[in-house]
């Protein structure tokens, strides 16, 4: 990708996205997906599960199909859908939603926030804060929107942030403060304290909370806490998640907004240009996995903790020092004492030296910090058992 203009250019600067070379690198994920497929590696890389989600949501979206539910659906987003997004926040976390004002449907997570930072970032002294390592997508839309990402970080081995450092980053430029909890890339679940720093920091300095829960449901230990339900956050707070990573359904790109109204309304303003509506016959799929009974979503988190279990100790026995996530797909481990003392160039050999692809932590930082995470490295551990089996026996046998 060559000769990108205009604003595209400026963004693939901010977010570190061009080469030496000037040309434009495709994401991490899709590197690293096409370097599985090329080397025949096991992909730890890209996090996306191997198996399909409950067959009744599946089922729906076919019935949605059959029955010709294959044109634009309306604005928002269905009403069965709404419904389901505010009885789920009024069944999980006690919110009360209004289904007809508080919630939007998106195409996927990803819009809901490119929405959110477009809608809500006014000039380029406006600043982002958000927690590094991040998903990929905040520098990009960060840049796109023309403001600055104020980058708070992450420490090895318990990722969570220094609350001096995040004082330092929030003040009266700080417009939003992006907060991904479970969070990707480390696994970590946020403390209540730093929950309740977030929400004084934003009250102190009117700042808006964006929040990425994709990873509500992909607990191991206690219960998720949406930051909208602490005192004094909700008028302030946009609590964006998406139907994904809780029925594997990644490749359907169903997500939501949920919020005080005028919050809401300023992201349809411009979502409605971006994409307008997408996925009418998954959207009632989704609707339908949302009002699954509680087994299901312990057994999701179960299944996932029990995957977690076994990749930790592939990577221990493989020699390497691991980081054991409290949330989401991913587990970070330090590879240093195998050597590593750069993060990509491990990660580019890890295919041919060992058949299993995983992703640097680097990609996920600002250059200026590469250094802090330069040994660390990010698995996937939302693989089949026997998948994850492999993967572990290949690098034990390699190290
Ligand atoms: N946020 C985080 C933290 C993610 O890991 C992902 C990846 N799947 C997304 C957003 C994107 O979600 P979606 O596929 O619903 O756009
Ligand atoms: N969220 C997934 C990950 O972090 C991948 C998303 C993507 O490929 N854009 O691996």
């Amino acid at each position: 990708m060559r000769d990108i203009p205009g604003a595209w250019r400026r963004t693939a600067v901010g977010a570190g996205l061009v080469a030496a070379d000037g040309s434009i690198r495709p994401t991490i994920f899709a590197e690293m997906s096409a370097l599985a497929a090329r080397t025949g590696a096991i992909n730890l890389g890209q996090g996306f599960p191997d198996e399909d989600g409950p067959a009744a949501v599946l089922e729906v979206a076919r019935e949605a199909i059959a029955g010709g539910a294959n044109q634009y659906p309306p604005g928002r987003g269905i009403p069965d859908l709404l419904g389901a997004i505010a009885e789920h926040q009024e069944r999980f976390y006690g919110l009360h939603v209004d289904p007809d004002r508080d919630v939007l449907v998106t195409a996927g997570a990803t819009e809901a926030l490119a929405a959110a930072l477009l809608a809500l970032l006014e000039d380029a002294d406006d600043e982002v804060v958000v927690f590094e390592p991040y998903y990929d997508s905040y520098a990009a839309v960060a840049a796109l929107a023309g403001a600055r990402l104020v980058p708070v970080r992450l420490r090895w081995p318990d990722f969570q942030p220094d609350l001096d450092e995040l004082r330092a980053a929030v003040s009266d430029r700080t417009r939003i403060i992006l907060v991904n909890d479970p969070h990707n890339p480390t696994g970590a679940v946020f403390s209540p304290e730093v929950r309740a720093e977030v929400v004084r920091l934003a009250e102190r300095h009117d700042a808006v909370i964006v929040t990425d829960e994709v990873y509500e449901h992909l607990v191991f230990d206690e219960p998720h806490v949406p930051i909208a339900t602490l005192p004094g956050a909700w008028e302030r707070t946009l609590t964006i998640s998406s139907g994904g990573k809780t029925f594997s359904t990644t490749g359907w790109k169903i997500g939501w907004a949920c919020g005080p109204a005028p919050l809401v309304d300023a992201v349809l303003a411009v979502k409605q240009f971006l994409t307008y509506v997408n996925g009418s016959p998954f959207q009632p799929a989704i609707a339908t996995g949302l009002r699954l009974g509680d087994d299901f979503f312990r057994g999701i988190a179960q299944t996932l903790r029990t995957k977690r279990d076994l990749l930790g100790a592939g990577l221990r026995a493989a020699g390497l020092v691991v980081s054991t996530p409290a949330g989401s797909y991913f587990t970070v481990a330090d590879a240093a004492a195998l050597g590593a003392t750069d993060a990509a160039e491990f990660c580019r050999a890890l295919p041919e030296r060992a058949g299993v692809v995983a992703i640097p932590l680097t990609a996920f930082t600002t250059p200026a910090h590469r250094d802090d995470y330069r040994s660390l490295v990010r698995f996937a551990a939302c693989k089949r058992v026997d998948v994850l089996e492999e993967a572990a026996s290949r690098l034990a046998h390699w190290a």
